[in-house]
């Protein structure tokens, strides 16, 4: 039987579900929030792990796709002191394809392809119907009824309550984002800094990282500990007021790796919150959850390899099994608990370890997981 599902949110998970089913000629209606695909910028470069965001891509057919796109030399990992010495150099085997980068537009279109979503449907609330199935509310006023509602509206989602009372909450950590265009030919040297992949360096509960998209774009992350009203006396949106802040938060640190800090033109605010470890909630008929909607966790390098296999393993589950629709989605979340709970410990412990009173920790803690071999649960955002 063909049931009515709806998928809210067109990121990463949410594209990974309807993909899947799309493969297998399921219908599937994905309702997102932006307007037009790239109605806003769409964030830095993603690694996909082997055995999650990668497995997935295979079971959506893209996988080929995906390695032409992706840059296996991006796994490259350069780690500085804050006096400029390199301390490790990573570079990626030839062969080594565990962890390629990919930038999440390209990321998007891929998985997007010829598949139809509908833009600029925000969605406002979510609501189990008694006998099963759910009601979807949009902002626009409209209702519509299905069998199954996957909420992938990410951190802040608006499905979730429909499961579960939880919301994020701060980790005590923030990120200011800055981006660097054109940096072979506009900022050599900083091109030569960051090399092929990133670049990071670790300070006394701070660091500073950047990674290299494709077509000469950096993104440039400082992370902090810091209060939640810490930049209550800055004017975010005053580009010069927020590099002397973050100019003097890392004082002292070498001239090349502040000129890091000297040349975006814009910084974007990123808190860091969290889901608790090990969210889960009492099963709903009709509705569930994927990817940062179910469990927002630091973002080490797993967020985005979850929701994608876990969108590509549901679609592939609804299709193609014989349980109804019920079991499937019960053994579908007890699967996601299990696997994103695991992970959840391992990143909400790489966050401590990366802002810690001790920067040899971060250092070390890349040391144990060998970030170019494959094994590397951790990367450097
Ligand atoms: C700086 C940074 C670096 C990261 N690096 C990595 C990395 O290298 N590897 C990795 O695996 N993960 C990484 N992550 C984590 C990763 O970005 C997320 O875990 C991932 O994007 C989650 O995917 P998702 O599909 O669950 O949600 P999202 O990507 O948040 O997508 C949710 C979608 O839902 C839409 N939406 C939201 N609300 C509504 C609504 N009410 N109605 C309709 N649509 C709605 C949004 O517009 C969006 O398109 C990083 C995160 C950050 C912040």
């Amino acid at each position: 039987m063909r049931h009515r599902i709806a998928v809210i949110g067109a990121g990463p998970g949410g594209l990974a579900l309807a993909r899947v089913l799309y493969r297998h000629g399921h219908p599937v209606t994905v309702l997102e929030r932006d307007p037009a695909p790239d109605a806003r910028p769409p964030g830095g470069t993603l690694d996909l792990h082997e055995g999650l965001g990668q497995r997935a891509l295979d079971m959506a057919g893209l996988l080929a796709e995906f390695r032409a796109l992706s840059r296996p030399e991006a796994q490259a990992m350069r780690i500085l002191d804050t006096d400029g010495t390199v301390l490790r150099d990573w570079q990626p085997r030839p062969d080594d394809l565990a962890n390629p980068e990919i930038d999440r537009g390209q990321l998007r279109d891929l998985l997007l392809g010829p598949m139809e979503v509908r833009w600029g449907r925000e969605v406002t609330r979510v609501v189990p119907g008694a006998g099963g199935g759910a009601v979807v509310h949009g902002a626009d006023g409209r209702q519509e009824t299905f069998d199954l509602v996957v909420g992938a509206d990410g951190a802040w989602s608006r499905t979730r309550p429909a499961v579960s009372p939880v919301t994020p909450q701060y980790t005590g950590v923030t990120t200011v984002e800055t981006s660097l265009d054109e940096v072979d030919t506009r900022h050599p040297d900083l091109a030569r800094l960051v090399g092929d992949g990133s670049l990071a360096v670790y300070g006394v509960h701070r660091k500073l990282v950047a990674q290299r998209n494709s077509g000469g774009h950096v993104k440039v992350y400082a992370q902090f500990r810091a209060e939640p009203d810490w930049h209550a006396h800055l004017d975010l949106a005053d580009a010069e007021a927020v590099r002397a802040s973050l100019l003097a938060l890392f004082d002292g640190w070498a001239p090349p790796v502040l000129d890091l800090l000297r040349h975006g033109p814009e910084f974007v605010h990123r808190p860091l919150y969290v889901l608790p470890v090990g969210h889960t909630w009492t099963h709903v008929p009709g509705v569930t959850l994927l990817g940062d909607a179910a469990h927002l966790m630091p973002p080490l390098g797993a967020g985005a390899n979850l929701a994608l296999l876990e969108g590509a393993e549901l679609a592939e589950s609804l299709a193609t099994g014989s349980e109804d629709l019920d079991t499937t989605v019960r053994a579908f979340e007890e699967r996601m608990w299990a696997r994103a709970g695991k992970w959840a410990q391992i990143t909400t412990a790489g966050l401590e370890r990366l802002l810690s009173p001790n920067p040899a920790t971060a250092v070390a803690l890349f040391d144990g997981v060998q970030p170019t071999s494959g094994t590397s649960p951790i990367t450097t955002t």
